[in-house]
């Protein structure tokens, strides 16, 4: 599962920041790293500074995807997750970063064979651009103090990579959570109805000013089907992955 769980980084400044994020995904079980347009990687001596400072993280870096845009780095993903220092113009639905690795986790786990889920991290200094923010489908934001909120880099990848590990032990190590059924919140499915009228306002399949009953019928449907946490999340990344082919 954690192999389905890719870390992107997005135009990538000093390559030592590369090869930390190696060593960062490596301690927490992860190996699928993938580069749009990194600015000092492609050089030799840039990739010698990252596999200084990757140390034993080595195989992480000689078997990095390499690629010109996000959405080649994301195209086989079903739930794509923003990681941003602060909230700019466009905005996401804004997970918790135990949230994040719950989606992250739970999706990577039960979803097809081929697909994949990614975190996506920006360029050193100016973050990600409203762009990039608009091909994901949520931002996650690590508190930080008020005075200073923005971590470097790898260091916001361990924490991020350290949230998923967790899911992961806890999971393995408990196997009998793995079939407690975590209710959502209220709030969750509420989201849930809405990314459902949004989605299909956009596919035509709603109406806008004949919108009928439906929105009512699937409601009774959820209501009746017990829906649990994991399940709503499965739906959500469904909705997204629609989203998504309808945008391009
Ligand atoms: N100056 C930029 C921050 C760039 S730091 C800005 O203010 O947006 C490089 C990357 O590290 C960010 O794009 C983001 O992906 C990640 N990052 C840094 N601090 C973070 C935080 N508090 N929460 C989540 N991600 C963070």
């Amino acid at each position: 599962m954690l192999s389905h769980i890719r870390i992107v980084l997005v135009k990538t400044f000093h390559s030592g920041n590369i090869g930390s994020t190696a060593r960062a995904m490596k301690t927490m079980g992860l190996s699928d790293l993938c580069l749009v347009n990194p600015v000092d990687f492609i050089s030799i001596a840039g990739q010698e500074e990252a596999l200084k400072m990757a140390m034993s993280a080595n195989d992480v870096i000689k078997n990095i995807t390499l690629v010109d845009n996000l959405s080649d780095a994301i195209k086989d993903c079903m739930v794509v997750i923003a990681s941003t220092a602060r909230c700019r113009g466009y905005d996401l639905p804004e997970l918790t970063p135990e949230e994040s690795a719950k989606l992250l986790y739970t999706t990577a786990q039960q979803s097809a064979q081929e697909s994949n889920v990614a975190l996506v991290f920006g360029p050193e200094r100016m973050g990600l651009s409203n762009e990039d923010l608009q091909r994901c489908n949520y931002r996650v934001t690590i508190p930080t103090s008020p005075d200073y909120s923005s971590l470097n880099l790898a260091a916001a990848v361990q924490t991020l990579s350290y949230e998923i590990f967790k899911q992961y032990k806890y999971l393995k190590d408990k196997p009998e959570e793995n079939s407690i059924r975590t209710l959502p919140r209220s709030k969750a499915l509420e989201n849930l109805y809405n990314h459902f009228e949004s989605t299909l306002n956009d596919t035509g399949f709603i109406v806008k000013n004949h919108p009928g009953e439906i929105m009512q019928k699937l409601r009774n449907i959820f209501t009746r089907a017990e829906l649990d946490e994991s399940e709503v999340n499965i739906l959500r990344g469904i909705l997204s992955s629609v989203d998504r082919e309808i945008k391009k």
